[in-house]
């Protein structure tokens, strides 16, 4: 943002450093310290790792917001529900090599470092944690987090050893970063759900802190991959939410109870007059992506679908009425 309105927007972090006031949830730092008032870029897991350890020492929570950079309003929600809760708030920035399999976008995904820095100094963001890949991936690493069968359904099945590659640099980067607590969209319903398993499975205590989609007014999720999208594509996109609401109104009036009915009714209207690929359409289980052979309970109704060159993903949760409430999963409830 430019200084050209008459009131200069006061970046959150700045208005919460210089009022020395602790965010909600957090105690007062102790001693003179308070966070830092000049967003810091760090490039070495070392130095996130002291700046964290400075940080905690003085009785900072630290919230953590991982990407891939290329920062839109989505990522912005993230950090913004951050900074409402803790003292210090990290995003990460990184196009992790590991989570993509040959001939995807790796090469070609939007990297704009200058911008970000800008958008996140705006957000009222402490400190940058941007790495190289040999920060992450030093010469003689090998070891993989191994997530199982949840890993292999949904975009799993498209993308083999995706969720692996998220798994595995997200607790790395939970390692370097110590925080409190992680912040996650429901946008990528599956890796939420998959990184909450591991942080369960693996006894990581950092808490997961899930934040509903951000969408363009006419309804298309965020995504630094809508760029790819041509104006006519752009112009289709939305059809994937269409579809989804249009999936959520049949249960929730009671005209639909069959999933497979509902699926192929859901494949006809994303396909109409449009260019999409259906990849899947899954109504599953929010904690275990298991299909739901009855609609029943807390369900995740997701899609990908491809679209140009592009790939595109969306969902819904909803609590289908009359059946048994599922329990455990910490999504947000979905409002959508
Ligand atoms: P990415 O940079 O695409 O890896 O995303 C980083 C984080 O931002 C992930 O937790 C995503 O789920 C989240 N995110 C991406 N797009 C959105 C969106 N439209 N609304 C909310 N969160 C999002």
């Amino acid at each position: 943002m430019t200084g050209s309105s008459p009131k200069k927007r006061v970046p959150a972090r700045a208005k919460h450093a210089s009022s020395g006031a602790s965010a909600p949830g957090e105690r007062k730092a102790r001693g003179s310290k308070s966070a830092p008032s000049v967003m810091k870029r760090l490039q070495s897991p070392g130095s996130q790792h002291r700046f964290s350890m400075q940080m905690r020492e003085q009785g900072r929570k630290i919230g953590f917001v991982p990407t891939m950079g290329a920062l839109h309003a989505g990522h912005l929600a993230l950090v913004r529900k951050a900074r409402s809760q803790n003292g210090v708030v990290v995003v990460s920035i990184f196009v992790n090599p590991l989570q993509f399999g040959p001939g995807e976008d790796y090469g070609r995904y939007p990297r704009d470092l200058a911008r970000d820095m800008d958008r996140a100094r705006e957000a009222g963001v402490d400190a940058v944690f941007v790495p190289e890949v040999a920060d992450l991936y030093p010469e003689g690493f090998t070891t993989r987090v191994g997530v199982g069968p949840m890993a292999e359904r949904l975009c799993g099945a498209e993308r083999p050893g995706h969720f692996d590659g998220v798994c595995t640099v997200v607790l790395k980067l939970l390692g370097i970063v110590q925080p409190h607590r992680l912040y996650l969209g429901q946008k990528d319903a599956q890796q939420l759900i998959i990184l909450e398993r591991m942080l369960a499975d693996l006894n990581v205590g950092v808490k997961v802190v899930g934040c509903p989609t951000v969408r363009e007014k006419d309804g298309l999720a965020l995504s630094s991959r809508n760029r790819y999208l041509t104006e006519q594509e752009r112009r289709e996109a939305p059809r994937l939410y269409e579809t989804l609401r249009m999936a959520q109104r049949e249960i929730l009036l009671g005209n639909e109870r069959d999933p497979n009915r509902l699926r192929a009714r859901m494949h006809d209207a994303i396909i109409r007059d449009t260019g999409f690929e259906i990849e899947y359409i899954a109504l599953v289980d929010p904690e275990s992506l298991e299909e739901r052979r009855v609609l029943e309970g807390r369900t995740l109704i997701a899609i990908a679908a491809r679209l140009g060159v592009g790939r595109l993903i969306d969902n819904i949760l909803i609590n289908v009425p009359g059946g048994r409430m599922a329990e455990g999963i910490r999504l947000p409830r979905g409002k959508a």
